[in-house]
């Protein structure tokens, strides 16, 4: 089960990091910094020079020294998909049984367009083998798909939990979502 509440942007990948950030800043847009004056996501952060880097770069909060996209970890996803020119941050939580894509709300048709499209609809299917979710989120508006469908989740969902189809093959069991079910918190 995924926790939707949780604003934790940490990558889990278990890798040495593979790249810097260079000019890029946009997971300093797509993500809520509590730290910083509760900036919720979808705004730049007000320490952010877009282009340029973190205004308060040798002071910024542990939150954001914690933080890198898969993207740094993962020299299997090329120069194009730089968060910066894809407008996409990509973060894998494998414990979480998900790939979260945040899309650019500036942009949110950027996760429809070529290459980025084709491969994460194959990326989807990849991850399914290890009964893995790829969700693509625009500010909290939630879609989990598949390489031929998608589950469409809203923006209300405390935690997703996934329905998978087993079938046997004679490699072996292979495995496709088939649910989506939503979790919402509700006050006593
Ligand atoms: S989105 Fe990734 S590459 Fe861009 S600034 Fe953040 S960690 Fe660096
Ligand atoms: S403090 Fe710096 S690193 Fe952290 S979100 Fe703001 S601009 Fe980005």
């Amino acid at each position: 089960m995924v926790n939707r509440t949780s604003t934790a942007m940490t990558d889990a990948t278990a890798t040495p990091l593979q790249r810097s950030c260079g000019a890029c800043t946009m997971c300093c847009k797509v993500y809520d910094v509590p730290p910083i004056d509760n900036k919720p996501r979808g705004q730049w952060c007000k320490h952010c020079k877009p282009g340029r880097g973190c205004g308060i770069w040798e002071t910024r909060p542990q939150f954001c020294r914690d933080f890198h996209c898969h993207w740094i970890y993962d020299l299997s996803f090329g120069e194009e998909w730089k968060p910066e020119r894809s407008k996409l941050v990509m973060n894998y939580r494998p414990n979480e049984n998900a790939f979260v894509v945040m899309v650019d709300p500036g942009a949110p048709g950027a996760w429809l367009r070529e290459p980025y499209h084709s491969s994460l609809r194959a990326l989807a299917g990849r991850l399914a083998q290890q009964r893995h979710a790829l969700e693509i989120v625009i500010n909290h508006d939630t879609t989990v798909i598949t390489p031929t469908r998608d589950f469409p989740v809203g923006s209300k969902a405390d935690a997703l939990e996934f329905k998978w189809a087993e079938r046997n093959t004679p490699s072996g069991p292979t495995y496709e979502l088939i649910g989506v079910i939503v979790k919402t918190l509700r006050l006593a």
